[in-house]
């Protein structure tokens, strides 16, 4: 078996065909300098600087040793031969597959801007991109010199709280009226806002960006379309991610904005699997879903597992995220798109813990818990079964919900 991609979906697509009972070689091959780490704390602890290289490893290479998976780090695939079953490395040689699985995931967009290029204007996607961020963010909190974020999305708040935290300047600009209006309902956007503001970031909405403002030595502002400039000493852009489908797409294999999978994780060879954020998994009403989550690379790994065994194990789970802003977890369990009506339950103005609920023609269809991690894992119980409480119970903190669970 050859898995290309060593992130948290090909480690776990790795470990799962060997505890499922496979017993020829696996080969794992990363391109990256390191083996699997987590990539969540890079926006968070690691950035913070609170947090070893140690404790960002996955798996240690000799734990992947003794289960028999080869690591293959700096290992870039090239091309797909599916006639042959083979890929092509970046060092020209081949190796081949009885099963393969694509496990690519995805790269951050770039702001497509003059001087979008200039040093110091910075993704986050990698432990590479992380260090790089965190040296630049140092150097401006010594010369107080402003961080500037492009994209008011989950890693982009994450990272003004972590750029906070260390003592720098923050200005966040949203093309958007409100922050993470994609996934939040309205009263929990403002919520945030004030929530950043009241840590002294500046938020700007409906931002527009006209060019990057840059000297010798980089970046030197961000520059609006209204032509004022904002001073910049680093600009980290987050402004979403798309998926690497390119192999999938050279191949020949089915892809629409990523690799097209079944629930199973199944792709339109059936010798190839893909899962991660590499993918975009097909519902039953024939609507394409893509997630970039913990939760879908480690659930889709052990599906496309599954499948290259011959065996069924769909991944139909309610999908689960986390964010960690400040000291503020945030929690969500299904998806909220098309909600019509909100509940909000607990004191969201005293910010100790609450959940807002999302309704969809009066039916629960995801709900969002800050600090409110039993609310969370009973919301998941409620999705996952398909239990709605009415908008008037969800609200109201004297109704016990798992209750209606039995
Ligand atoms: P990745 O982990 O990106 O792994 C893919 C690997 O494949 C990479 O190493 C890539 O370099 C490699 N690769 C690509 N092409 C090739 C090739 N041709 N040959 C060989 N290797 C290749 N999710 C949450 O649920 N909660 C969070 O709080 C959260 N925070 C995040 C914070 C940050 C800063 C980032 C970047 C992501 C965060 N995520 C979070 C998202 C989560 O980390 C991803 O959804 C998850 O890592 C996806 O796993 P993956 O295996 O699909 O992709």
């Amino acid at each position: 078996m050859v898995i290309v991609g060593a992130g948290q979906a090909g480690l776990q697509t790795a470990e799962a065909l060997r505890s499922g009972g496979f017993e020829g070689p696996i080969t794992l091959l990363g391109d990256e300098p390191h083996g699997p780490y987590h990539r969540p704390p890079l926006s968070k602890a690691w950035l913070a600087g609170e947090m070893d290289a140690a404790q960002l490893v996955m798996r240690a290479p000799e734990m992947l040793a003794k289960k028999g998976i080869e690591l293959r780090t700096d290992a870039a695939v090239q091309a797909i031969d599916r006639a042959h079953k083979t890929v092509q490395l970046a060092d020209g040689s081949r190796l081949p597959y009885s099963g393969l699985v694509l496990a690519t995931g995805a790269t951050p967009r770039a702001l497509p801007l003059p001087g979008a290029d200039a040093a110091g204007v910075l993704p986050l996607r990698s432990r590479a991109d992380a260090s790089a961020i965190a040296e630049r963010m140092a150097g401006c909190v010594e010369k107080n010199l402003p961080v500037v974020v492009i994209g008011g999305g989950f890693i982009g708040l994450e990272v003004a709280a972590t750029a906070r935290k260390k003592g720098a300047r923050v200005t966040v600009l949203e093309a958007a009226p409100r922050l993470l209006g994609r996934v939040l309902a309205p009263v929990l956007s403002d919520w945030y806002a004030e929530l950043h503001r009241s840590h002294g970031v500046e938020l700007v909405f409906g931002a527009q960006i006209a060019a990057i403002d840059t000297d010798a030595n980089g970046v030197r502002g961000v520059k609006l379309a209204d032509g004022q400039v904002l001073p910049a000493g680093l600009v980290v852009v987050g402004i979403g991610v798309s998926a690497n489908d390119a192999l999938a797409l050279q191949a020949g294999l089915a892809c629409d904005r990523g690799i097209v999978v079944d629930a199973c994780g199944r792709t339109s060879d059936p010798h190839i699997v893909a899962a991660g954020d590499c993918t975009a998994r097909r519902l039953p009403d024939g609507t394409l879903l893509r997630l970039e989550s913990v939760q879908n690379a480690t659930e889709q790994g052990k599906s496309a597992a599954a499948a290259l065994l011959g065996q069924d194990r769909p991944f139909t789970a309610t999908p689960w995220f986390w964010s960690d802003q400040y000291d503020r977890k945030l929690q969500m369990a299904g998806l909220s798109t098309g909600a019509d009506r909100w509940a909000v339950r607990g004191d969201m103005a005293a910010g100790t813990g609450f959940s807002v609920y999302h309704f969809k023609d009066g039916r629960l269809i995801a709900v969002d818990s800050v600090n409110a991690a039993k609310d969370h894992l009973q919301a998941r119980k409620l999705l996952d079964a398909g239990v709605s409480p009415s908008t008037e119970q969800a609200a109201d903190g004297g109704v016990d919900l798992g209750s209606l669970l039995s």
